[in-house]
């Protein structure tokens, strides 16, 4: 069992909404990450064993890297509201999952505006609160803790299924337990997860280790693609749509790539910009101490932690390298107290 005082405080009123509902959606934001998925997919295990129907709502195809988690028959791909054929496309109640605003619902908006409920659980200090309930934990490392602290609070026994799905999450936003958002509270809710029959070395290798070739030789071109500014401190580097046609890489191969630009000795800031159509930029930022790139991001209608964000731009490339440069020097020579 967590201390008191420093867990999740899950309101009641979501704890409520949960228990009495019948049909519940679960949706996470686009582009979905390990922390969006393994979240959303550990709750739907949980509300499923307490008898409820459950759906988990995708925008797009999971990850291959994900493919290994339980749950899948949650799961339904959205394209379109009119079209949904699954009869649960509206629901008593709609939990968003580590989304910072609606926009990060894409297409799903509408299932979420469609609902009767609507509850936001999220650890984005970005959060806009858009929901009728909504409980943020900036504390949280990942959204899996709060959904750890929620299925105790639902009263809903953990078990191996739940464990792997939660577990995924925290050691996905923590980056292996190596970012400063890994707390002992993160390492309490783990060392309860590893009483279940998780396969560690395994999900490891899978998450952080494994490489197909195409997605190694598209790493070799976006290292290739390294600009440094201000004296070091500021890296970019940029992936194309022509670097992933001619690597045969998947658009999730991007994953990962920021990390090695802000391994750099010397980087504060890194930027990769990635080019999804050709007026829309999707820019991943990453900040290693000072730096507060949250705001950055906020400011091009993004979001994200101070040290990890995230934002769309739309215009072309070049364009929107432009847009954000000096947001990125101004970062850069801010040094808060
Ligand atoms: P990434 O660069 O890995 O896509 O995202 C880094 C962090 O920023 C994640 O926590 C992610 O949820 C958040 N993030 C990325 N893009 C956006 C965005 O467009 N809007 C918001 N609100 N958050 C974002
Ligand atoms: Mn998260």
């Amino acid at each position: 069992m967590l201390p008191k005082n420093t867990a999740n405080n899950i309101p009641q009123n979501i704890i409520n909404k949960l228990k009495e509902s019948k049909n519940i959606i679960i949706l996470p934001h686009v582009s979905v990450d390990g922390d969006a998925l393994g979240s959303s997919l550990a709750l739907a295990l949980a509300l499923k064993k307490a008898g409820k129907n459950v759906r988990v709502y995708f925008e797009e195809e999971i990850p291959q890297v994900f493919t290994f988690l339980p749950g899948k028959e949650f799961i339904l791909k959205y394209s379109n509201f009119n079209e949904d054929s699954s009869k649960m496309s509206k629901a008593e109640t709609v939990v968003a999952l580590d989304t910072g605003d609606l926009e990060r619902l894409g297409n799903r908006v509408e299932i979420f505006n469609n609902s009767e409920n609507k509850i936001n659980i999220d650890h984005h200090p970005t959060n806009t609160y858009f929901a009728e309930i909504n409980y943020v934990n900036p504390k949280a490392a990942a959204t899996c803790e709060i959904v750890y602290e929620l299925i105790k609070a639902i009263d809903i026994e953990l078990d191996n299924d739940i464990a792997l799905c939660l577990y995924t999450g925290i050691l996905t936003d923590t980056g292996g337990f190596k970012f400063g958002n890994t707390t002992s509270i993160t390492h309490l809710i783990v060392s309860e997860l590893l009483n279940y029959q998780l396969d560690i070395p395994t999900i490891s290798y899978r998450i952080f280790d494994a490489v197909s070739k195409e997605k190694l030789k598209l790493i070799g071109k976006a290292i290739n693609t390294i600009e440094l500014h201000e004296d070091g401190k500021l890296a970019l580097a940029t992936v194309t749509k022509k670097m992933l046609e001619e690597t045969g890489a998947l658009d999730e191969d991007t994953e990962g790539i920021i990390n090695y630009v802000r391994n750099i000795n010397g980087v504060e800031i890194a930027a990769l910009f990635k080019e999804k159509e050709d007026l829309e930029i999707k820019v991943s930022l990453r900040s290693k101490s000072y730096a507060d790139v949250a705001e950055i991001a906020l400011k091009h209608n993004g979001g994200g932690h101070k040290n990890a964000a995230g934002c769309t731009i739309n215009a072309p490339l070049g364009e929107a390298k432009k847009i954000i440069f000096d947001d990125l020097i101004k970062a850069i020579n801010t040094h808060k107290s």
